[in-house]
């Protein structure tokens, strides 16, 4: 008896030995199709090939009595450690954006002034009744204890019925998440949906956090690419290539940040359509829904089966320091969701969700002054940009432009960082939301004044550029 498991036991160290050098083996012949495609000047990921090669792998797993969903994880994993080995996998990009902050913070503690046309954040005060509420709530003898995790019943209720009003769909509080802003949203919207063997679509340009997010719950990235020349349109076809890799979870960014995109109804329907068809979820970021200049369709106002919708209290009410936003998601999600937030931040603060439902309470008149100023903004921006050397589209929506230089030879990352140091202007490079080394967005979320400066100086640093 004995004899026979030490058998079979040194029979499984045989099989594993058999395995690792195949795998090794794969490993250099990836290695090998990387240079090949390197020499025709082809692009290493191709999803068509990705679907023939799990395809076929399914088949067989099914012929010899695999289970499926083992025999997708492993063939996951073997591709992914194969764009690994072709220097292929993401590396996430997050530092452009805050290396540039942190650049700015350092400059100014040196005394000098900086236009800062980088960061995310309008300089948008919140209403002073929305302070007097949070006052209340802090009340001299009011004990400030742990509250729930998904967020307190009041205010979860009022978001439901303000997305009730809004978009006419029924929302349980029940589908409400509290957040530490957007970003928490966000942060366990993708560590709840994907593990480490699904994959997650992203579209070209994004928001960097999207795919931070995505590398740290280990996940296989996507991407589809979109260019200015074509409007920033999504091609379908790209993203049913993906789908039938298997993507598991596609995130949008509408309006987006950083091209203010705004996507026409028609399209997102069809994007639904097409994740409806296979099962995707759809995180839909929607924190910029406050500042849009063109007709806007949320997720909520679609056909959409299975969704993450995002939104916060950031820059509709000015309340970027406040750091409260929310989830809507179905009752199992937000579930999952808030285990992360009971593991990570325990809750929101009790007295910045009292600020957050006394926000909820400010008429729509009064909030409308800031998308007002925004896009007077954007019309000011553009104005100056029209007479650089640059392409751009003008935002339908959110707080950005993201114009491309005409310069063959352009890299948006020193471009900043000489932006920077000799015109004490700040923009993030465009190599923040994904391969765009010509391109560099320049942020609103600042004075008229400062935004015509800005975008002067970039006007003197493009011509010493070119010459
Ligand atoms: N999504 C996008 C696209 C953003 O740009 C930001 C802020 N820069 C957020 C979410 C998060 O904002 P907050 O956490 O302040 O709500």
């Amino acid at each position: 008896m004995s004899s026979s498991l030490e058998e079979d036991r040194r029979s499984i160290r045989e099989v594993d030995d058999k395995i690792l050098r195949l795998i090794k083996y794969r490993l250099e012949l990836a290695k090998k199709i990387g240079k090949r495609k390197k020499e025709r000047d082809l692009s290493t990921v191709d999803l068509r090939v990705e679907k023939n090669v799990i395809e076929e792998a399914l088949r067989l797993g099914k012929e010899i009595g695999l289970n499926e969903e083992f025999t997708e994880k492993v063939m996951n994993l073997l591709i992914s450690e194969s764009l690994r080995a072709q220097g292929r996998l993401a590396q996430g990009r997050s530092g452009y954006l805050y290396g540039m902050f942190e650049r700015v913070q350092e400059l100014e503690s040196q005394g000098e002034k900086v236009v800062k046309l980088n960061v995310g954040e309008p300089d948008f005060q919140c209403l002073p009744t929305v302070k007097t509420a949070a006052r209340e709530a802090l009340g001299e003898d009011k004990d400030i204890k742990y509250v729930s995790a998904a967020g307190i019943k009041e205010l979860r209720e009022s978001i439901a019925n303000m997305i009730r009003q809004k978009h006419g769909l029924k929302i349980n509080p029940n589908q409400v998440l509290v957040t530490l802003g957007g970003k928490f949203a966000v942060f366990s919207g993708i560590l709840a949906s994907v593990s480490e063997l699904s994959r997650v679509l992203l579209i070209e340009p994004y928001w960097p956090v999207y795919e931070e997010c995505a590398l740290l719950a280990k996940t296989r990235i996507d991407y589809v690419h979109t260019v200015l020349e074509n409007d920033w349109r999504i091609d379908f076809q790209k993203i049913e290539e993906a789908f039938d890799a298997g993507t598991k979870l596609m995130i949008l960014c509408n309006p987006s940040n950083p091209t203010g995109k705004i996507i026409p109804k028609e399209e997102l329907e069809e994007i639904v359509q097409l994740a409806n068809k296979r099962n995707v979820t759809i995180l839909s970021d929607e924190v910029y829904d406050a500042y849009a200049f063109s007709p806007f369709t949320s997720v909520l106002d679609t056909a959409c089966d299975n969704f993450i919708y995002v939104n916060s209290f950031s820059k509709k009410y000015g309340m970027t320091g406040w750091r409260v936003g929310y989830a809507i998601s179905s009752p199992q999600t937000i579930l999952r969701m808030q285990k992360i937030m009971q593991i990570s931040a325990t809750c929101v603060p009790e007295f910045v969700q009292m600020a957050a439902i006394k926000a909820l309470t400010i008429d729509e008149k009064t909030v409308a002054t800031f998308s007002e100023t925004m896009r007077r903004r954007v019309g000011i921006a553009c104005d100056a940009l029209r007479g650089l050397p640059l392409a751009f589209k003008k935002p339908d929506g959110g707080m950005y432009v993201f114009p491309e230089a005409n310069y063959e030879d352009f890299n948006s990352n020193d471009f900043a960082l000489k932006l920077l140091s000799t015109q004490k202007v700040a923009v993030a490079p465009g190599e923040a939301f994904g391969d765009y080394p010509r391109c560099f967005r320049i942020s609103l979320g600042t004075s008229e004044e400062n935004i015509k400066i800005g975008i002067e100086r970039i006007g003197k640093m493009l011509e010493k550029w070119k010459g």
